[in-house]
């Protein structure tokens, strides 16, 4: 049994302190993907305790310093690469150091991305007592053939199980991820993939369209001609599809990829989304810290070194391992909160652009009434958000504003 079942109670929920979300990333993975462009690394072994060592001596050096230092979390995850490789002990310290250091909220949601192929009932259970309270699994496809051509190390039968794995292990926050327009892929095996997530009763569904990133081994295939794209007509097809078939089922497209049961979409990243402050520790991890509290500027970012091997190196030296950092313009910033917040649903509040950038939206961006007669974006007077044709397009609206 692994121990911390106070590791999320929160240690001043009434604080008034202004939130921000906590990002953790892991790197490891056992193996690499081939259509992966993350900072993530094959590994057979991995450096567990100097690397927890490290998240917990990059935050304490995180929480001395504004705007942090004056903040408390409201939401918490453990991304990667695949944190799941990790022992519930470790994510229970490192969840133990989070409560020493900030206030955390009472209704904190504390996210662990798993590799259905990585996890038992043991370890879920471990999780769950460590503090994790929602699950995030990277299922992809429910299609073997599909599964290999993703590289994937787990089976459909596996991906089935985790969920079921995961309700039993006490969580009732878990979310499937599935990839569409898949090189080959069929609308009817697309659909099957939906009806599949769909039995397993999660409440939550991400729904990529599959990118060629550059410098992956997908991408290379693809101009070799070993892989081949789907036709665009197909690609629409499947996203309007995965709208029908979940929205018939009760979920709500609350952003371009992303569909949840009422109540279950995922705060930490509608934080991002929404141009909240986040601040992310680990290898590659990048932050955001808005404007105010001793915040330069329209708001700062940065980026760590991406190497785990020199990020841990880094962190044990000077405390923290950035390898860039850049202080936000007046008009990035406000590009930032157009593109981040038209991906969602509900898209841009005028008043609350207003309050952050005082200036009207559509003084800021005259083009917004061009992208309304292309039928690109809505507004009712208050709020401009994207079409349904602008979510297809969704790309081609975001770029306009950077
Ligand atoms: S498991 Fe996830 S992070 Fe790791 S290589 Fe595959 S897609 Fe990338």
């Amino acid at each position: 049994m692994y121990s911390s079942p106070q590791a999320l109670e929160p240690s001043n929920p009434q604080s008034s302190a202004p939130s921000f979300s906590l990002y953790l990333h892991i790197p490891y993975c056992q193996a690499k993907c081939p259509y992966c462009d993350f900072n993530s690394y094959a590994a057979t072994q991995w450096p567990e305790q100097a690397y927890v060592d490290a998240l917990c001596s990059e935050m304490r050096h995180y929480a001395q310093l504004e705007p942090w230092r004056s903040g408390s979390i409201r939401t918490i995850f453990f991304g990667g690469g695949t944190p799941s490789l990790f022992a519930p002990r470790s994510l229970a310290s490192v969840l133990a150091s989070v409560v020493g250091l900030w206030p955390v909220a009472a209704d904190v949601e504390t996210t662990l991305e798993a590799n259905p192929g990585t996890i038992s009932a043991e370890s879920l259970r471990g999780f769950r007592a460590a503090g994790v309270n929602r699950m995030s699994f990277g299922v992809q496809s429910f299609v073997p053939r599909h599964l290999q051509t993703l590289g994937r190390i787990h089976g459909a039968q596996e991906a089935r199980d985790a969920v079921r794995l995961a309700r039993a292990a006490g969580f009732d926050k878990i979310s499937v991820d599935l990839i569409f327009a898949l090189p080959q892929q069929t609308l009817e095996e697309w659909e099957s993939d939906l009806a599949e997530a769909l039995q397993l009763e999660t409440n939550h569904i991400s729904a990529y369209n599959l990118t060629y990133e550059e410098g992956t081994p997908f991408h290379q295939w693809r101009k070799q001609g070993r892989l081949q794209s789907l036709p665009d007509e197909i690609e629409v097809a499947m996203f309007t599809r995965t709208q029908e078939v979940l929205g018939a089922a009760g979920f709500e497209q609350y952003e371009v990829s992303n569909y949840a049961r009422f109540g279950h979409a995922c705060r930490h990243n509608l934080n991002y989304w929404h141009s909240g402050s986040y601040l992310g520790v680990g290898a590659g991890a990048h932050s955001y810290a808005k404007p105010g509290q001793g915040v330069q500027g329209w708001g700062e970012r940065w980026g760590n070194e991406k190497s785990p091997g020199r990020y841990m190196e880094l962190v044990g030296k000077t405390g923290a391992a950035r390898a860039t950092h850049e202080e936000l313009s007046e008009s990035q910033a406000r590009g930032e909160f157009m593109f981040l917040g038209l991906r969602c649903r509900d898209g841009i509040d005028a008043t609350q652009f207003r309050a952050r950038f005082q200036c009207d939206v559509e003084t800021a961006f005259p083009h917004l009434e061009q992208l309304r007669s292309d039928g690109l974006l809505q507004c009712d007077g208050q709020r401009w958000q994207l079409s349904p044709r602008g979510l297809l397009l969704g790309d081609s609206v975001f770029a306009t504003f950077l």
